[in-house]
C-alpha cells in the first residue's frame, strides 16, 4: 500500500513546493531572544511571539528548575484520574486574578483550550457567531460542536449585528473573537461587540493569545483596554507567547462555565496535565506581572517608536494597537524578496501573502518585543531601508 501512498504524498509535496508554499524551518542554535544564533551567525529576531522578552528570563528558568526539584519532571496522568498538584491550582488562581475572572482551567496549549471549549457548553439549539479571521483553533473547536454557525466579517460591527439578528431564535448565543488579529495587529472592537451582545442577548468569548500581556496599559488584555474586566463570559489564552513562551493554555471566566469544562472538556479529560516545571515558572511569571508593568511600558514604547520611525521613512504600516506591525508590500513575490533580503541583513521577519492574507495584501510582519533595545529597532529599520533601495531602486 505504502508505495502508492508515498507517490501520492510526493506529488502533493511537489505541488506545495511549486506553488512556493513549502515551509522550511530555520534551526536556532541559541535560546529564544532578541538576538539568536542561526548557522553560527547572530541575527535579530523580529518574528517571535516573545512580546515581553521572557522566553530566556533567568528568574523563570530558576523557577522552572525549582519547580522540577520540588514537584518532579512530569505528571504522567490526566487530572480527573490522578488529580493535580498544588502548583496547578496556584497557577489557575494567578490567571483568574490577572484577568479579574472567577475561575480558570489549564490545558496543555491554547489550541486545546479552544478545541475543548464549545462542545461541552453548546448544542444544536445554540449559535456561535465567529469573526471570519479567528484563529485556526477556534475554527476547529467550533467544528467539533453542534451549535449553529454564523460568521461575520473581520471586526465588522454591522455584519455582527446582522448575524446576531439571524441567530435570535437560537436558545443561547456566543460571540467569539480573537483579542488581536495576528496578520494586521488590530485589536477587536470589544466595546462595540459587548454592546451588541447586550442588545441581542449574547455571551462573549475572547481569545487573548496575542493580546494578553501586551494590550492594555498593564497588559491585562483587551478587557483592560476597553474597561470590561470581568465582564466577558469566557477568555482563552496561552502561556506560549508573551507569558514566557513555553507551553500551556487556559480558559478563564465564569465559575459555572469552568466547572462544566472540568466535567466535559475533552482535551482536559483525555490529555496530560502541564509539567510541574512549566507550572512553577508560570506562577513566577504572574508574580512578575503583579510586581511591575515595566515590560509593558517598554514594549509599548518600542512599538510606538518602530511604527513612528517606519512611517517617517515612508513605509506603509497598518495602524497597530498590539506588538504586531504589518509593513505593507502588497505584491506577493516582492514580499518574499523583502523577507529573504532582510534575512541576509541579519533580521528575521516573515513575509505573508495570499491565502494567509487577502490577495494583493502581502506584507512583512514585524513582531516587536520588550527584549528589543533601541539599537535593535534601528538596525531593523535601516535594513528595511537598504532592502527597499535594492528592490525598488529608491
Ligand atoms: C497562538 C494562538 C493559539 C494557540 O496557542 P498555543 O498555546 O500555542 O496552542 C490560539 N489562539 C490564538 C489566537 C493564537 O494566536
Amino acid at each position: 500500500m505504502y508505495d502508492k501512498f508515498q507517490a501520492y504524498l510526493q506529488k502533493e509535496l511537489a505541488d506545495i513546493e511549486a506553488a512556493g508554499l513549502y515551509k522550511n524551518e530555520r534551526i536556532i542554535e541559541s535560546a529564544q531572544g532578541a538576538e539568536i544564533l542561526v548557522k553560527g551567525k547572530k541575527c535579530l529576531n523580529f518574528c517571535a511571539n516573545n512580546y515581553l522578552g521572557l522566553a530566556d528570563n533567568p528568574e523563570l528558568i530558576e523557577a522552572a528548575k525549582a519547580g522540577m526539584d520540588a514537584r518532579g519532571y512530569g505528571m504522567a496522568s490526566v487530572r480527573f484520574i490522578c488529580g493535580c498538584q498544588d502548583l496547578h491550582k496556584q497557577l489557575e488562581k494567578k490567571i483568574s486574578d490577572f484577568f479579574g475572572t472567577e475561575d480558570t482551567i489549564l490545558y496543555a496549549a491554547c489550541f486545546d483550550a479552544n478545541g475543548g471549549v464549545f462542545e461541552p457548553l453548546l448544542t444544536a439549539d445554540d449559535a456561535i457567531i465567529s469573526d471570519a479571521l479567528n484563529h485556526a483553533s477556534i475554527i476547529d473547536g467550533v467544528r467539533l460542536c453542534k451549535a449553529q454557525r454564523f460568521r461575520y466579517k473581520n471586526a465588522d460591527m454591522a455584519d455582527l449585528e446582522e448575524q446576531l439578528k439571524a441567530a435570535q431564535n437560537c436558545r443561547f448565543r456566543l460571540v467569539v473573537t480573537d483579542g488581536v488579529f495576528s496578520m494586521d495587529g488590530n485589536v477587536c472592537p470589544l466595546d462595540k461587540i459587548y454592546e451588541l451582545a447586550q442588545k441581542y442577548d449574547a455571551m462573549v468569548m475572547v481569545d487573548e493569545s496575542h493580546s494578553a500581556g501586551v494590550v492594555g496599559k498593564t497588559g491585562r488584555g483587551v478587557t483592560e483596554r476597553y474597561n470590561l474586566r470581568g465582564q466577558v463570559e469566557i477568555l482563552t489564552g496561552t502561556l506560549g507567547k508573551a507569558f514566557g513562551g513555553a507551553m500551556g493554555g487556559f480558559t478563564t471566566g465564569r465559575k459555572e462555565i469552568i466547572d462544566m469544562l472540568r466535567q466535559r472538556s475533552r482535551p482536559y479529560l483525555f490529555s496530560n496535565s502541564m509539567a510541574p516545571g512549566l507550572v512553577a515558572a508560570g506562577i513566577r511569571m504572574f508574580e512578575l506581572m503583579e510586581e511591575s508593568s515595566a515590560l509593558q511600558d517598554k514594549l509599548h514604547a518600542n512599538t510606538d517608536y518602530f511604527l513612528r520611525r517606519m512611517k517617517e521613512e515612508g513605509f506603509d504600516c497598518k495602524p497597530s494597537e498590539s506588538a504586531i506591525c504589518a509593513v505593507m508590500i502588497y505584491d506577493a513575490a516582492k514580499s518574499q524578496k523583502y523577507a529573504a533580503k532582510m534575512q541576509e541583513e541579519g533580521i528575521f521577519v516573515t513575509g505573508f501573502y495570499y491565502p494567509v492574507v487577502p490577495k494583493d495584501q502581502a506584507r512583512i510582519r514585524v513582531q516587536v518585543s520588550a527584549a528589543h533595545e533601541k539599537e535593535h529597532l534601528d538596525k531593523c529599520i535601516e535594513a528595511f531601508k537598504k532592502v527597499r533601495a535594492e528592490i525598488e531602486g529608491k
